[in-house]
């Protein structure tokens, strides 16, 4: 887009933010996604283009300080007293390497990097107390999110008891296969019932479910891959924490891989581009988080994403090739 006056970005911004707004309730509220992915991201890093240029347009209800989903009325509520945030996200090589500037120009030297597949699910708060599973939860709007204990409960791959009596919150990503998608959908559309859009609206929609029993009903898995406190673990890195997980039970994506710098990140991030429909499950791409938990702290957080990672998107998929784009230009 052509650098515009602030008068044309303010009207430009007026223009970009209910529409935003009118997809994302479709995608995190209705579970239903009315564009592709690729539409709301062009139009969202419009929107950050805007607001980077001219910051004093930033609202606080802009999409740009949102974390998306928002929590629907049935259920019990949540607090998250550290917030489940959203993340940033990259579409180039030369992206990401400004990202990695950006790190080794804060810590002061080049860091390990632990690079791990994006899954295409939702974000899921599993509460452990004294080893026994107690709470979980969808990240709703990062701090408030829905109290989802009983379905979660009927997920088979989630330990509801650890071989240790710890008291902590691990979180991950919660989804459904490629073949358990369409399985649903054949059998909704058999039954005359709406079908899901995408194995993540349809494990979103089958997550959020008032009555435990249709989850129950519908196959979904996790991946964990994050342990939020630490408390009587020796874990220093992501990739110990990985291992960690993995030593509790969880089930845990095995292709995460640490590497110093980029050096690898391309490589990885072209295998499996490559490979990604032979997965039965959806990613959407790679996910470089820094190792060392203790820079991560350092690093810390913007309002919406952590500063010490990153995600790189893949681009669309042929079959997801828009048909409905909408130029934003004035
Ligand atoms: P996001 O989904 O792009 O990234 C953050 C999430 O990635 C985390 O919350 C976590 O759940 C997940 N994740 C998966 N694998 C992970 C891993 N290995 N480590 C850490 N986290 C991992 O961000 P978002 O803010 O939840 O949503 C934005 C996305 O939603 C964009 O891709 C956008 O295209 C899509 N969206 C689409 C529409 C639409 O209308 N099609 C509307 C709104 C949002």
């Amino acid at each position: 887009m052509a650098d515009l006056t602030k008068e044309q970005a303010n009207q430009e911004l007026a223009k970009i933010r209910p529409q935003l707004n009118e997809w994302r309730d479709a995608y995190y509220t209705k579970d239903a996604p009315v564009v592709e992915d690729n539409v709301y991201d062009k139009l969202y890093n419009q929107l950050l283009a805007l607001e980077q240029q001219y910051p004093d347009l930033v609202t606080s209800d802009s999409p740009s300080q949102q974390v998306g989903d928002v929590t629907l009325p049935d259920f019990n509520k949540v607090t998250h007293d550290i917030p489940m945030l959203s993340m940033g996200d990259v579409f180039s090589e030369g992206e990401l390497a400004e990202f990695n500037d950006r790190i080794e120009k804060n810590v002061g030297h080049e860091v390990d990097y632990n690079v791990e597949l994006k899954i295409d699910g939702l974000s899921l708060s599993l509460i452990y107390e004294n080893g026994i599973l107690v709470q979980g939860s969808t990240r709703g709007n990062g701090t408030i999110g829905e109290n989802v204990t009983e379905n979660v409960k009927t997920i088979k791959d989630i330990p509801q008891k650890l071989s240790r009596p710890l008291s902590f919150e691990v979180r991950g990503e919660c989804f459904m296969s490629k073949k358990e998608f369409l399985r649903l959908n054949q059998e909704r559309e058999n039954e005359g019932q709406q079908v899901f859009a995408n194995p993540r609206n349809a494990a979103a929609g089958s997550l959020r479910q008032l009555d435990p029993k249709v989850t129950a009903s519908r196959k979904l898995d996790t991946f964990m891959y994050t342990i939020v406190t630490f408390d009587d673990l020796n874990v220093s890195t992501q990739h110990e924490a990985l291992e960690t997980l993995k030593e509790l039970g969880f089930n845990v994506n095995p292709t995460a891989e640490v590497t110093t710098g980029l050096k690898g990140v391309q490589e990885f991030i072209e295998r499996y581009g490559e490979i990604r429909d032979d997965l039965d499950y959806g990613i959407d791409g790679v996910v470089l988080k820094v190792d060392d938990l203790a820079i991560q702290r350092d690093l810390g957080n913007t309002v919406k994403v952590p500063r010490w990672e990153i995600a790189y998107k893949f681009p669309p998929e042929q079959a997801e090739s828009v048909v409905h784009d909408i130029e934003w230009t004035i």
